[in-house]
């Protein structure tokens, strides 16, 4: 069943992704993997359909060049299939979650969450890879109060900047301030969890990279959107992308380097878990999605 429905927190954020996509309705989820010593899961919040209609996906292309990479990978052509998902990560003494979904208006992360076995009251840090209403709307409660009260909120400096700027946003800034905590990435931000920046898409947007041993997992934030035409076209300009050329040039290079890397990835918004590896393919990448594990 597909609704069209108004996301009033989020519109009021005027958040990209979740202003008037046509939400889908998912059931609680959470899907572990293992990075080195660290266990991370990964949580379902809600999926989405995107028009294809050139405001978003290629919008220095056209949709019918989209189309034709959609259909080419066997998915519909009208529309593109984003997920919503976010990332546990229960390092010792923390538990740690790397961006908090739309809240309310979609509704699935708590559910999810407890399907890790976490309540709100455990979550020790909430790491935000941007200020757009699909990654921190649920900060808040339905109430307005802090959804994790224990937490701190950790940002990249100019990310807090942006979305303090934002009218739409002073609800949610005045309720977060006393938890917020900033950085300037490029080093760890928690122990076990480095913060690189990939700019381009908002001021301060932030990778985190899950490092254990030999073994890492980057957390791409939105440096990509759809596990289609992100990857077999990462230099057609995204409509979400406050600095398009730039936001291009991060797209490619991160890829680049996670081709030769092998690295996992998390991609909040690829197909539920999100949880893969990049590949090259032609003059772009391909999507290697890779299992996890109920418990
Ligand atoms: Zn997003």
């Amino acid at each position: 069943m597909i609704r069209r429905v108004a996301l009033a927190l989020t519109a009021a954020l005027a958040a990209p992704l979740s202003a008037a996509p046509m939400q889908q309705p998912v059931a609680p989820a959470a899907t572990w993997y293992t990075v080195g010593q660290v266990r991370v899961a990964a949580l379902h919040d809600g999926d989405a359909l995107i028009p294809n209609d050139g405001k978003t996906f290629g919008t220095d292309a056209s949709p019918d060049a989209v189309s034709a990479v959609l259909t080419a990978a066997g998915a519909p052509a009208d529309t593109v299939a984003v997920a919503f998902n976010a990332l546990l990560v229960k390092l010792p003494g923390r538990t740690v979650l790397i961006d908090s979904g739309n809240g309310p208006a979609m509704g699935q992360l708590i559910p999810s969450l407890a399907a890790a076995g976490v309540k709100p009251g455990d979550v020790t840090d909430v790491l935000i890879t941007h200020s757009h209403g699909d990654h921190v709307s649920g900060l808040l409660t339905k109430d307005g109060t802090p959804a994790f009260p224990g937490a701190k909120v950790r940002m990249a400096a100019a990310e807090w900047e942006y979305l303090k700027s934002n009218p739409g946003a002073a609800k949610l800034v005045a309720a977060i301030t006393p938890q917020v905590a900033t950085f300037t990435p490029g080093g760890e931000v928690v122990p076990g969890i480095r913060a690189i920046a990939i700019n381009g898409h908002t001021p301060g947007h932030t990778g985190y990279e899950i490092v254990s041993g030999k073994t890492r997992l980057l957390d791409l934030g939105d440096t990509v959107h759809s596990s289609i035409v992100s990857l077999a076209k990462p230099d057609w300009a995204m409509g979400f992308d406050s600095d398009k050329a730039v936001g291009k040039a991060s797209r490619k290079a991160t890829l680049a380097r996670l081709a030769a890397s092998h690295e996992l990835v998390f991609a909040p918004h690829f197909p539920y878990p999100g949880v893969g590896r990049i590949a090259a393919k032609g003059d772009g990448f391909a999507w290697v999605p890779v299992a996890g594990a109920a418990k």
